[in-house]
Order: structure tokens, then C-alpha cells, then sequence
């Protein structure tokens, strides 16, 4: 007899966006390997017209790319979907980093990158699309969030760290809230302002900094040294 769960799992279908054939063509081998099934195109154009004619799961989209350049595949493809996309970018490009976060991108992966840490993202970023969709779907309650040892009671607006129960104020409690929602993913410090302070907010970003330092003197086990909320430099935070 087959097994059920063998005979249920279809591929996850990767849709590949990458010039360099140096680049792709190992990417393609190392992704097939993994089990993914995936769709190899070398610009922005024909990552538009696979976008529109095929089903994906995931986008790993190239910034460098002849033609139309990968933000502005990002946004197109944005524009109708919320299909996971993980950009490749070169490293020290944080200007094309943020900008494609701030486009709707999931994630990035700096070139020359790691293959263990590429499918690692890979797979987080799916996994957190599937829980995404379960949580839409009234599967889970929704009101508790609860990482690395971290609580929150989004109807009672409490922080428990640790197994104790701290105060904390509305606005701290939403970073930490949007933050742990996103866990995993990079937040550029515009997509925070706007989604704590709101988009008419012209103080400057120092505010946010000051928030992110007060959380952290609440719930790391050493702020100097935080483990919980990372910095990534000139990009924004992460919640690990
Ligand atoms: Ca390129």
C-alpha cells in the first residue's frame, strides 16, 4: 500500500529568476535536489509571463537582472499576489535590499551565498506562508503569540518573558507584536514607523531605535548583547 503521505505531497514549485547561468544552473540542481520542482527564467519579462501562466509557491527573484529589474518584478507581482518571493541580491546593496522589502518581498539572501542558509530561508519563508494561511483560515485563536520564550495576550495586552509577567507600553507592544508576527523576516524601519506611528509620521528614526532598546531592556537576557531582536544593519530589524 502507498504511503498516504508520500502519495499527498506534491513538489513545491520554485519559480527561479537569475541571469548569470553560473548562478542558475547550480541553483536549479541544488533546489531539484531538495525536492523542489523548479521554473528557470533569466530575466525580468519572462518572470512576469511564468508568474501569470504558471502556479508557484515561492519567487527567488534576482535584483540584477537585464530589463526590467527585479524590484519592479517584485511590485508587479505584488500587485495581485501574496506569493512568497525571496530576492538574491549583491551584497552591499542595501539600498536594493530595502527597497524590495519595503516592495512586499518576504526575504533576501546576500550573494555569494551559503546553500544551507538559502534553503534554510526557503523554508521558513514557506512554512510561515503556510501558518499565514492556517491562522486566515480561524485555525488557530489568533490572540496569543508565543516565541522563544516570549508571550504576548493580544486581548489582555500582556508581555510575559520567561515565564514572568512584565508591563509594557501600547507602542512597544505593537513593534513587539509586528515583529513576532514576522518572525524570521527582516522589517525595514519605514514598514515599522508606518505600521506603529503611522504613514503622517514625520518625527525621525531615532523614536523607533529608542522603542527597540526599551523592548530589548525588557526581554533579552543581556540587551547589550540581544539575541531576540537583531539589527541588520542599514536594512531594520528582525525578530529571530
Ligand atoms: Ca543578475
Amino acid at each position: 500500500m502507498p504511503d498516504p503521505q508520500a502519495t499527498q505531497q506534491t513538489a513545491q514549485r520554485i519559480l527561479l529568476v537569475e541571469d548569470e547561468p553560473s548562478i542558475a544552473g547550480p541553483l536549479s540542481f541544488l533546489l531539484r535536489k531538495e525536492g523542489y520542482a523548479v521554473t528557470h527564467v533569466a530575466n525580468g519579462n519572462d518572470a512576469l509571463q511564468e508568474f501569470e501562466h504558471g502556479e508557484f509557491d515561492l519567487v527567488l527573484l534576482d535584483v540584477m537582472l537585464p530589463g526590467l529589474p527585479g524590484t519592479e518584478v517584485c511590485r508587479t507581482i505584488r500587485q495581485t499576489s501574496f506569493i512568497p518571493i525571496i530576492m538574491l541580491t549583491a551584497k552591499d546593496s542595501e539600498v536594493d535590499i530595502v527597497v524590495g522589502l519595503e516592495l512586499g518581498a518576504d526575504d533576501y539572501v546576500t550573494k555569494p551565498y551559503s546553500a544551507s542558509e538559502l534553503l534554510a530561508r526557503i523554508r521558513a519563508v514557506l512554512r510561515r506562508f503556510e501558518c499565514a494561511k492556517q491562522s486566515e483560515a480561524g485555525e488557530s485563536p489568533g490572540n496569543q503569540l508565543a516565541i522563544s520564550g516570549i508571550e504576548l495576550d493580544l486581548d489582555r495586552h500582556t508581555v510575559t518573558v520567561r515565564g514572568v509577567e512584565t508591563a509594557m507600553p501600547l507602542r512597544e507592544f505593537e513593534l513587539l507584536e509586528l515583529l513576532m508576527r514576522h518572525a524570521g523576516r527582516v522589517l525595514t524601519r519605514a514598514q515599522l514607523i508606518d505600521r506603529v506611528w503611522g504613514t503622517n509620521y514625520y518625527g525621525d528614526t531615532k523614536t523607533l531605535d529608542v522603542h527597540i532598546k526599551r523592548i530589548r531592556s525588557r526581554i533579552e537576557v543581556d540587551p547589550t548583547n540581544p539575541e531576540l531582536i537583531v539589527t541588520v544593519r542599514g536594512v531594520g530589524y528582525r525578530f529571530d
